[in-house]
C-alpha cells in the first residue's frame, strides 16, 4: 500500500468494508457505495495508479479481463438489459478517487438514463483541417 493510500487501496487491504465481488492477485471489484443502479460495480487495479496512461500493460489487461468477465455476470445478477462501462480519467472528467476504476453500470429499458455521449459538454464544431491535425497528433503520439 502507498504512504497515502486511496480509499480503494484501503478497501483492497480490508481496512474499509466493501462488498467485494471479484478478486485476483492484481485486480479487485466491489459494489459502488453510492450506486447509480442496482449492481453498479467498480473494477480496480489493486495498486493505485491515478490515470489510465500510468497502468502497466499487464495490469491494464488484467483490469479489462475482469471487466469483460464481470459485465455479463452483473447484468445477469440484477436482470439488466444492458450496461454502460466507463472511466472518469482525471478530475476534469469527474474523477473523484485518484485510483483508476472502471464503472460498470447496469441499465434497464426505460430507466431514464442516457448514453455515454451525454457525459461531455457542448459538441465542438471542428473543421476538416482541425480533425486532420488531431488525428495526426494522436497517431504520432505527441
Ligand atoms: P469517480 O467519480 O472517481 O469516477 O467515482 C468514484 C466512485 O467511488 C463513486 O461512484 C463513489 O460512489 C464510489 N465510492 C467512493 N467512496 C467509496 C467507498 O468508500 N466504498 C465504495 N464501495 N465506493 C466508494
Amino acid at each position: 500500500m502507498s504512504d497515502d493510500p486511496t480509499i480503494f487501496e484501503q478497501i483492497v487491504a480490508g481496512e474499509i468494508p466493501a462488498r467485494i465481488v471479484y478478486e485476483t492477485d492484481t485486480v479487485a471489484a466491489f459494489l459502488d457505495a453510492n450506486p447509480l443502479a442496482p449492481g453498479h460495480t467498480l473494477v480496480v487495479p489493486k495498486d493505485a495508479y491515478e490515470r489510465l496512461g500510468e497502468l502497466p500493460d499487464e495490469i491494464a489487461a488484467d483490469v479489462w479481463a475482469a471487466v469483460q468477465e464481470l459485465t455479463p455476470r452483473i447484468e445477469s445478477a440484477v436482470d439488466a438489459d444492458a450496461s454502460n462501462v466507463g472511466v472518469n480519467n482525471g478530475s476534469a472528467a469527474g474523477q473523484e478517487v485518484p485510483h483508476v476504476h472502471v464503472h460498470i453500470v447496469p441499465r434497464f429499458e426505460g430507466d431514464g438514463g442516457r448514453p455515454i455521449h451525454a457525459v461531455a459538454g457542448d459538441r465542438p464544431d471542428l473543421s476538416d483541417d482541425e480533425l486532420d491535425d488531431i488525428a495526426t497528433a494522436i497517431e504520432a503520439g505527441k
